[in-house]
């Protein structure tokens, strides 16, 4: 899922063919994986309990060393829940003294970031900002130990929520690795870098202080460079929510929250998107929880490329903010059995539906391509979506064609329905295809893939 498009016909300036995708994070489950996949040795694992049968054959002595090793585990857990307590609270409510005192008093770099980064909150509101600490952890690596001169702990498992206000109606679910601090009796927050193979999650005020644009059913936050950015963008994004319900219903937030960063390093970061983004517009992106119900997106963002951005007239950023919204729409409705053909053609296809633009335009590299004697045979695969992929213009293309020939032939309701139909599927990808194409539409997947490639010669031969 994600977002981007074809080459977009602005209205100034040179087209620049997007795309994009989405960070997707499982987490509830991955991070003590993670953890020991990341350079612990077992030596640095804690072992904060131990089966009944392994105790009952333990000395006397043993069980003593072993309740006061539990004793000193519980406190140490029973500080830093107090700690992260007093930090969420003063962040919610913006209480400079109590953020600064869960700092750790010997880490001067890093308290200065985290003041800054305290401050940079300074305009944004949040309903509600809580963790989730998981009760076991590791000794910081070796490096950071002899730079703290105490003792430390990592937590295997900490994510940070939080709810911007009038937005997220879930919380985010953000993973953090902090290195925790004990000196004199008390734990602080010492670091949240320390580890090489896990990286914090990031967000736009560990940047910069955060400006605010809100239009009634937008929130757009960035630096202060970006203001006019961000303005222009907002009503774009107020203008699309309508578009994106016409054709995907009303069963979404029409509600989004847009990210303009001030880099594209920013933005890869933000987004924990690694890829190529030389020729990214935009990303969505959102985090997964696991409910009673399934897998639930939350914290969903588009996140604006500040390079790319200046590049497009006033419709091809409508067009990429339509398609973007899109991904937003149907994100609950998008399996990892959804073909990325079928999920960036739907958004294209809401796009770019009354953008105007004409199909020998938006399609040009596709057409080229043809006329050069390439005719399409396959439909794309997911990999040729990612951002450094040699055809993905023609991705972009091709899958807007797929779904434009679907909607034009049969209907756009139907197209829809098919869309959900793939993504509420418990099938493997190509049965769930093949059995949502059959019900919608009474195709085979042969048929469908030959009726496309006769649609796009007619189209563009
Ligand atoms: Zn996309």
């Amino acid at each position: 899922m994600s977002d981007s498009l074809a080459p977009v016909a602005g209205d100034a300036g040179p087209q620049v063919p997007q795309s994009g995708r989405k960070r997707e994070l499982l987490i509830v489950l991955g991070c003590l994986v993670a953890m020991l996949a990341g350079g612990f040795g077992a030596a640095g694992i804690f072992q904060p309990s131990a089966s009944s049968s392994d105790r009952d054959r333990s000395s006397a002595s043993g069980d003593r060393a072993f309740a006061q090793l539990e004793q000193a585990d519980a406190a140490r857990l029973k500080a830093v829940q107090d700690l992260l307590r007093i930090r969420s609270q003063a962040i919610l409510h913006h209480d400079r003294r109590a953020f600064v005192s869960t700092l750790d008093p010997k880490s001067a770099a890093f308290r200065l970031n985290q003041k800054q980064m305290f401050g940079s909150l300074k305009r944004v509101h949040f309903a509600s900002w809580s963790y989730t600490l998981g009760g076991t952890g590791a000794q910081a690596p070796a490096a950071a130990r002899r730079r703290y001169r105490a003792p430390t702990w990592i937590p295997v498992d900490l994510h940070v929520h939080y709810r911007l206000t009038g937005f997220d109606k879930q919380p985010t679910n953000l993973p953090q690795y902090p290195t925790f601090v004990e000196r004199s009796g008390h734990w602080y927050l010492a670091s949240l870098t320390d580890l090489r193979h896990e990286h914090s999650a990031t967000d736009i005020w560990d940047y910069a202080p955060v400006h605010v644009i809100r239009r009634h059913d937008v929130l757009v936050l960035g630096p202060k460079e970006e203001l006019a950015t961000m303005a222009l963008v907002a009503d774009q994004a107020q203008a699309a929510i309508p578009r994106v319900s016409a054709v995907w219903g009303r069963d979404w937030a029409r509600r989004v929250v847009i990210i303009v960063p001030s880099t594209q390093r920013e933005m890869a970061e933000i987004t924990d998107d690694h890829q190529n983004l030389n020729h990214i517009a935009a990303l969505t992106s959102s985090e997964f929880t696991i409910t009673g119900a399934g897998r639930a997106p939350v914290g969903d963002r588009v996140t604006i490329n500040p390079t790319n951005w200046p590049t497009f007239g006033t419709l091809g950023a409508s067009i990429v903010i339509t398609h973007e919204l899109t991904h937003v729409a149907t994100r609950a409705q998008t399996g990892t059995q959804t073909p990325k053909w079928l999920s960036e053609g739907f958004a294209d296809y809401v796009g770019f539906r009354e953008a105007g633009v004409p199909t020998s335009l938006v399609a040009a590299e596709l057409s080229g391509r043809i006329h050069s004697g390439h005719p399409v045979r396959q439909l794309p695969s997911d990999r040729a979506f990612r951002g450094g992929a040699t055809l993905l213009p023609e991705a972009y293309e091709s899958s807007w064609l797929a779904c434009r020939y679907l909607a034009e032939h049969y209907s756009q309701g139907k197209l829809v329905r098919f869309y959900r139909a793939v993504g509420a599927s418990d099938a493997e990808r190509h049965q769930a295809i093949t059995t949502a194409l059959r019900r919608v539409f009474g195709l085979r997947p042969q048929e469908f893939l030959s009726a496309w490639r006769g649609y796009v010669t007619a189209q563009l031969g």
